[in-house]
């Protein structure tokens, strides 16, 4: 059974001599529009090379795949086209045998298919380009020749019928280039919300937060009217399709009327770091957010009053966030102990150097493995929050100590991190004009133009 609206047939003859030059039609192929259609009937007497681009072409065949049918040596004298959309509860075979392919011959295509592509990715009103070989000239061949199909935005897939009988399958990929991502906002009521208003992909907003985590209590510092702005790779085809993002080249925050602003550059040690217009890396010994911020309960008016929030009695920050939620190490250094501890719960305390020590508690695991004695790494997840101990609900609670003493973590004055100095400090000067004018252009204030 075939629905009207998602077949379409080929059955034109490609008319042999056109204007259109050999070319025009290779920039056609290479940008993958609608070659196939262009070549729906192949005779044993029509040239490829010399279709006519303006044949009428439906957008379903077009749409459907980047490869260009030729007919395989000793293929049947006419091979149609046709386009077939993917329906509700169907398997590829189910959509083979339902276009008359032979069960055997559908099974031999999918297995091939099966090496480069998993059919079960199929998704409903996805698009497959058939080949088959005229019913008239049907003979004791395959009447499937070709099966071809866009994977993804990057990807075209193409199984086709060898010379020896069998399926191939053959994969082309599309040229992807860079282009600059931007996105900017104002917060009022939540980072999260405001990012996700700017367009700013999942992605890219954790890595911002990674980025800020060492500056920024994501819980307590973000107030309605704060501003944030972050250039970033995008990696789109030719069409203009983003097919992933990459890295953050910038980012800034402005915290109540204090601008914090990192560039990426990747000094003499071959370390990529974010560092400040001075040179200063954004990394300190410590982080003040060692949690993802994303995840920060973030309603202002719940928010408790800072000198509440640090009472004698309570020497140490909450953060509230979902049970679960990855806690990463402060900084560098290792676990001084872990497991129960009182009151705490389950506790994990990290040496940072002789005189810093960091610690972790309410969790509601720890990393797996991870054992009293072991190094981590700023930024590894060392445990997830919890509520355990004595615990109103879900937070972690945090606390930075120095000389044995609790330090209020949001005070508390952090050893800062790397300097760019001599030759890494004047190249990175150097980098910021150009990196300063894509910001510019991609706040839309266009570019500085030399005037006279
Ligand atoms: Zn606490």
């Amino acid at each position: 059974m075939m629905r009207f609206f998602g077949v379409a047939f080929m059955n034109h003859r490609v008319r042999s001599r056109s204007a259109v030059t050999a070319g025009v039609l290779g920039s056609v192929l290479l940008a993958g529009i609608a070659v196939s259609a262009l070549l729906g009937t192949i005779g044993p007497d029509s040239d490829p090379t010399t279709a006519d681009a303006s044949s009428a072409v439906p957008a379903l065949i077009s749409e459907a795949n980047a490869f260009s049918i030729t007919a395989p040596d000793g293929a049947p004298a006419s091979v149609q086209t046709k386009a077939v959309k993917v329906e509700r509860g169907d398997t590829l075979m189910k959509l083979l045998t339902r276009n008359d392919i032979d069960r055997r011959d559908a099974h031999a295509a999918i297995s091939a298919l099966s090496e480069v592509y998993d059919p079960r990715r199929m998704q409903i009103g996805q698009l497959f380009e058939l080949s088959l070989a005229d019913s008239a000239a049907e003979t004791a061949g395959p009447n499937l020749v070709s099966l071809s199909f866009k994977a993804d935005p990057v990807r075209s897939i193409q199984v086709r019928l060898t010379d020896d009988g069998d399926y191939q399958a053959e994969v082309k990929e599309k040229a992807l280039k860079r282009a600059d991502g931007f996105g900017a906002g104002t917060i009022k009521s939540s980072l999260y919300e405001a990012a996700m208003d700017a367009d700013i992909p999942a992605a890219v907003l954790h890595d911002m937060i990674r980025i800020f985590s060492f500056d920024v209590d994501f819980q307590r510092d973000i107030q309605p009217g704060d501003k944030f702005e972050v250039l970033y790779d995008e990696h789109a085809t030719e069409e203009g399709a983003v097919v992933r993002v990459g890295e953050i080249r910038y980012a800034a925050m402005t915290l109540s009327g204090k601008e914090l602003a990192y560039y990426q550059y990747t000094p003499k040690s071959g370390i990529t770091d974010y560092f400040n217009p001075q040179g200063q890396s954004v990394r300190k010994t410590l982080m003040r957010t060692p949690i993802n911020g994303a995840r920060l309960s973030s309603g202002f008016g719940k928010r408790k009053h800072p000198i509440l929030g640090y009472t004698k009695m309570h020497r140490g920050t909450d953060f509230a966030a979902p049970t679960g939620t990855p806690i990463m190490a402060a900084g560098d250094g290792v676990v001084d102990f872990i497991g129960r501890n009182g009151a705490y719960g389950k506790y994990i305390r990290i040496r940072h150097n002789s005189s810093y020590k960091t610690a972790y508690a309410h969790m509601s695991g720890f990393k797996r493995g991870l054992k009293q004695g072991d190094r981590v790494k700023q930024g590894d997840t060392i445990g997830y929050v919890g509520t355990t101990g004595r615990s109103t609900g879900p937070h972690l609670h945090y606390e930075v100590l120095e000389n044995g003493k609790q330090r209020n973590p949001m005070s508390v004055k952090l050893p800062a991190g790397e300097k760019l100095e001599g030759q890494d400090l004047k190249r990175f000067a150097a980098s910021l004009p150009a990196l300063q004018q894509r910001i510019a252009v991609a706040r839309g204030e266009g570019q500085f133009l030399a005037q006279d």
